[in-house]
């Protein structure tokens, strides 16, 4: 069987005509196999959903309870069969619930990773290389200009940013699944016990990861009741990036604006965002990455979804490896 007759990009998104399903579907569609929940992902409105328990949560938690006509979770490295066609979910690396998922039909295995990175993240299950024949990977950061540095360096840069400025509200931006805990986790493993205080739209999210075993700290909501600006000086406020275009980051004491991304290594991004502390911290692959996953894997062909296609395209090539861009649309890559 070629590939194709077992997954191809269709404006909905990838879709198996023999099991008549669709990958991250961007249009709702009759069933789904979900990767992950960040947005650009996981929408509402399918008939059926394939995911995680975790992933299926977050969806319930982002969109209530009818976010789907019916759900079925599915636990890592189980096989379910879905019209013929087996289908099996192993971890990606990149936020909690986060999965591969591992296309079989007739011996040919195709492997849709998902967004995923390789760097260590105690608030999900790390990336498992999954052996296939076709592996169709993002490219965020599919550029040789692309090396995230330890995110533990860049959490340093905001403790020293701390004892420097000690009045100063420390605003970080992250985004609501996965950075904004991953970023809370890494601050506490750098040996800040302070309270962290967070903005209302990461607070449901906050208290799942929580309920699933992932140690935040103590964490308070971020309110001025008493619209005393004094109340978070020198405080670790950490908020989604689009709260500090509002007057919500105004009201804090003197505001040091920081934003844990992995577009903070373009300089320009950075100055354009009003951002003063740019912490690289990403939840994908870097450049790096994304060739020492391809070359441990050796699948007979890759396809790349989305990002920057061509350069990684161009490189499987060059190591003898067929592989393509698909350009499939609608991927904003919410998480980093
Ligand atoms: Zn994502």
């Amino acid at each position: 069987m070629r590939p194709e007759a077992l997954l191809h990009p269709t404006p909905a998104g990838l879709f198996c005509p023999i099991g008549r399903f669709h990958v991250d579907p961007v249009r709702p569609v009759e069933r789904a196999l979900i990767t992950h929940g960040h947005s650009d992902h996981a929408r509402s409105g399918h008939g059926k959903v394939l995911a995680t328990r975790q992933t299926l949560d977050i969806m319930r938690i982002r969109y209530g309870d009818d976010f789907c006509g019916s759900e079925q979770a599915v636990e890592f490295g189980e096989r379910v069969d879905v019209n013929g066609v087996t289908v099996c979910f192993h971890p990606a690396g990149h936020v909690l619930g986060s999965a591969q998922i591992l296309i079989q039909k007739d011996g040919l295995r195709i492997n849709v990773s998902g967004d995923y990175k390789r760097g260590t993240d105690p608030t999900c299950a790390s990336f498992e290389p999954v052996a296939c024949d076709v592996f169709i990977t993002e490219a965020t950061f599919g550029l040789p200009v692309f090396h995230h540095p330890d995110p533990k360096g860049e959490i340093g840069k905001l403790l020293t940013s701390l004892k420097q400025f000690p009045e100063r509200s420390h605003l970080i931006g992250a985004y609501a699944l996965g950075k904004a805990q991953r970023v809370i986790r890494l601050i506490r493993d750098c040996g800040y016990h302070e309270p962290i205080f967070i903005h209302g739209a990461l607070a449901r999210l906050c208290d799942y990861y929580r309920e699933q075993g992932i140690d935040l700290g103590e964490i308070r909501p971020a309110t001025l009741e008493k619209k005393d600006p004094g109340a978070f000086k020198g405080a670790v406020v950490v908020g989604p990036p689009s709260a500090f275009q509002d007057r919500w980051a105004r009201r804090f004491n003197e505001p040091l604006i920081a934003f844990a991304s992995g577009w903070m290594m373009v300089r320009q991004r950075a100055k354009q965002g009003g951002v003063e502390l740019p912490l690289v911290i990403s939840d994908h692959c870097d450049w790096p990455e994304l060739l020492s996953t391809i070359r441990e894997i050796e699948p007979s062909e890759v396809w790349v979804t989305h990002g920057r296609e061509e350069a990684l395209v161009r490189w499987c090539e060059l190591q003898g490896i067929p592989a393509r861009p698909l350009h499939l649309v609608g991927y904003e890559d919410e998480g980093d």
